[in-house]
């Protein structure tokens, strides 16, 4: 038959119920049953059995905020990619195909981490390295998490685009340009941030009449929008023009609170905060002392997150984790760190956070129907975990506990 069954563990199956004993089936590439009990039925003897005992069965993680073009990742620190204190990463930008090579590696460093799907959130450079990426993770050529990929971050910044361009004529233009280079979403700085400029992230950048042609644009050509967001007035323009991702949202008043949980079952929103608490906490050796994290805006996002996701938790918003990895204080790989920053700073549980990583994550990448949970017909991303993440997040963070990472029916890494 060439199953695969998974025995001897619990199983996690990512809708937010506790874990139960049981055994997962693969079948192809797909979920063929999940069922209680350690007993493998009749007709299993051909099937290759996986021994889960001390282990717990769950979906595979999906980034909700992924920058695969952003070049830090575990093992590979680019110390020139750390805006405001070194950017000299742009003086010497790598060619595209060199920029290929490097997401080509940091996909398959988040596919090591157990991430087998990632929604991204913006590239780095204009161009197309993103969509390759995705298509060539997609074909097989090239292991890492399957791919939405979303286009070079549009700021709206005159000095930076060219006066001609920052009309709605100018970005009606760039968002049908990017849905014909093949992206599946356009990103906007809606709001600009501390990080940039000082007060940036209270500047919003694009006017009411902007952000409505970005909508109308967005749906004729096809392609989400995604958003950075920083301040209600930001916010509030994402939601009432169908913004798809709604990130960051530090200083979201009430009025943008209620938009965004009238329109909960249309969007998503992502911290990020694993930033955030990087460069408040630890990017000292990059050169981000408490001083520079205060004048970055980082101590007081990270206060307002604090203060804002349990709210969002609460009002049942889609909330994501992952987000801006790729810096060298926050290389990728690291990412399954946010999960324990939603239970350690924003009061979800551990099984609360792992259903955001997984079945929210299904979702977000427009495959509910067939990603995130294990479930009978839903594509085989399946984690073998060693210990129960459900009681501890952060095991998590340790490949080493990664025992088994399937993607697809695929074994991508199988520890005996
Ligand atoms: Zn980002």
């Amino acid at each position: 038959m060439g199953e695969i069954v998974f025995t001897g563990g619990s199983v996690f199956d990512g809708t937010g119920g506790p874990a139960f004993p049981g055994e997962v089936v693969v079948r192809g590439d797909r979920i063929a049953a999940v069922r209680p009990g350690h007993s493998l039925a009749p007709g299993d003897e051909d099937a290759t059995v996986i021994d889960c005992s001390g282990s717990t069965v769950m979906p595979g993680l999906v980034e909700g905020h992924a920058h695969l073009t952003f070049p830090s990742a575990v093992g590979h620190l680019e110390p020139g990619f750390n805006p405001p204190v070194d950017v000299s990463f742009f003086q010497r930008p790598p060619s595209a195909h060199e920029h290929l090579a490097l997401a080509e590696r940091n996909a398959r460093i988040l596919l090591d981490a157990g991430f087998t799907s990632a929604y991204s959130a913006g590239s780095l450079t204009p161009g197309n390295v993103e969509v390759q990426l995705r298509d060539a993770i997609a074909s097989g050529k090239v292991p890492g998490p399957r791919l939405r990929a979303a286009s070079f971050e549009r700021d709206n910044n005159p000095v930076r685009h060219g006066a001609e361009n920052i009309t709605p004529t100018g970005l009606r233009r760039f968002i049908a340009e990017q849905a014909a280079l093949g992206f599946d979403a356009v990103k906007l700085l809606l709001s600009n941030d501390d990080v940039f400029v000082p007060g940036g992230s209270m500047q919003t950048q694009y006017t009411a009449e902007e952000a409505a042609a970005a909508g109308a644009a967005a749906r004729e050509a096809g392609v989400w929008l995604n958003c950075h967001a920083q301040n209600p007035e930001s916010i509030k323009l994402a939601v009432r023009n169908g913004f798809r991702s709604v990130y960051h949202c530090s200083y979201a008043d009430e009025e943008a609170l209620d938009l965004l949980e009238e329109h909960r079952d249309e969007l998503f929103t992502a911290p990020a905060v694993g930033i955030m608490w990087a460069n408040v906490h630890e990017a000292h050796e990059f050169g981000i002392d408490h001083a520079t994290a205060e004048r970055m805006g980082s101590v007081a996002q990270l206060e307002a997150q604090i203060a804002l996701y349990p709210e969002m938790r609460r009002r049942g918003i889609r909330v994501l984790p992952g987000g801006d990895y790729g810096f060298p204080q926050t290389p990728i790989g690291r990412n399954a760190r946010d999960l324990q920053l939603f239970v350690d700073l924003f009061g979800y549980t551990p099984a609360e956070a792992l259903v955001a990583a997984t079945k929210r994550g299904g979702e977000v990448m427009d495959m509910a129907d067939e990603l995130g949970v294990l479930a009978p017909g839903f594509l085989a991303d399946v984690l073998v975990v060693h210990g129960d993440p459900t009681q501890n997040i952060a095991l998590l963070q340790d490949a080493a506990n990664l025992t088994v990472i399937m993607q697809g029916g695929n074994l991508h890494k199988r520890t005996r």
